[in-house]
């Protein structure tokens, strides 16, 4: 149960709450300035809340994830950047390579996303990849890289951070931290981005249900940290055909039962650069914040990910054709 609360609590006064809470067989799972979670026994405590006059509003969340669940904040969450952000009323992509491979190649991609009004940069780092003698990203070089397109460009930055002992250097430089597909459940590195409080790209596990990937969520904000943008970004399946299913099913299911914003990424949605304006379409139409779009300028020369990198042609018709998608769900890109 959340209830929110009449009066800020002093130490001393929620130890004492706390301890009457027990007497009604509730105990007290989270708490913020103003916001209490509960589990226990809902209809004594209701029956009972006369004895509560700390408590204002009350509801029942039903669903494992809790902080994360869009009864906990009905009117959805906004991750600002200064005048712009990710919200239920804005659309905004992300384009850049997969992975930052030299300062040519990031300056030249930088400087095509800037000219076209994109806020958002990626660039990998630190790659995960299925085999150690591919491409493992240029790591620190890479870092350094990163922090000098977004002093030229004015750039938002987003990068991957694999494990937690790099969570303080990286988050130095970039804005958005993204946790990968792999590390969905990396648990440890879920507590870590809490704490830290930066905002988080968490990517849905490729082998995950939705309420996994929730969960996956609620640990980074029971840790203290809402600005959690979400995104599927495909699912392992029998098909064959592409590279993973991208489940758009789930993007107005997480749409529905969280309040955070959610994002799609045809990109690895697809692993096919042909597929991934029509997907992209396709999440813009369903009701998604905003996209993911890996962009080469050279993607047949990737080191990582080429085969689903849109050229700066492609992301040109694909900008041209999102602008007219979202206005079916009264979004404009900001
Ligand atoms: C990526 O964004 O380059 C990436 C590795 O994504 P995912 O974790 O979704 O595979
Ligand atoms: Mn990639």
């Amino acid at each position: 149960m959340i209830v929110e609360l009449n009066k800020n609590l002093s130490p001393a006064e929620t130890n004492e709450f706390c301890r009457k809470l027990s007497e009604y067989k509730c105990n007290l799972l989270w708490k913020s300035d103003k916001r209490l979670l509960l589990e226990g026994d809902f209809d004594l405590l209701t029956r009972n809340l006369k004895n509560f006059p700390e408590f204002g509003r009350t509801e029942v969340i039903s669903e494992k994830y809790k902080l994360v669940n869009r009864k906990f904040n009905p009117g959805g969450t906004e991750i600002k950047f200064g005048d712009f952000g990710f919200s239920e009323d804005s659309f905004n992509i992300i384009a850049g390579p997969c992975a930052v491979e030299s300062r040519e190649q990031i300056f030249k991609i930088a400087e095509f996303v800037k000219s076209r009004g994109i806020k958002f940069l990626r660039g990998g780092v630190f790659k995960p990849r299925t085999s150690p003698y591919a491409f493992q990203g240029l790591k620190e070089e890479g870092l350094k890289l990163l922090a000098e397109v977004k002093e030229k460009f004015d750039l938002k930055i987003i990068t991957e951070v694999m494990d937690a002992s790099r969570l303080e250097a990286v988050s130095e430089v970039v804005d958005i931290i993204q946790i990968g597909s792999r590390n969905m459940q990396n648990f440890s590195l879920l507590e870590a981005v809490g704490k830290k409080g930066i905002p988080v790209l968490l990517k849905r596990g490729m082998a995950a249900t939705v309420e996994d990937y929730l969960m996956s969520a609620e640990h980074i904000a029971y840790h203290g940290n809402q600005n959690i943008i979400l995104c599927e970004r495909g699912i392992k399946t029998f098909e064959t055909s592409s590279r993973n299913t991208l489940d758009l099913n789930s993007v107005t299911i997480m749409k529905e039962k969280s309040h955070l914003p959610v994002l799609v990424d045809p990109s690895h949605g697809t692993g096919i650069r042909d597929k991934v304006i029509p997907m992209a379409l396709a999440g813009s139409a369903c009701g998604a914040d905003g996209l993911i779009i890996e962009i080469h300028n050279e993607p047949e020369k990737a080191l990582s990910d080429g085969q689903q990198s849109l050229t700066f042609e492609m992301f040109d018709a694909l900008l041209s054709k999102v602008k007219q998608v979202i206005c079916v769900n009264n979004k404009s890109l900001s």
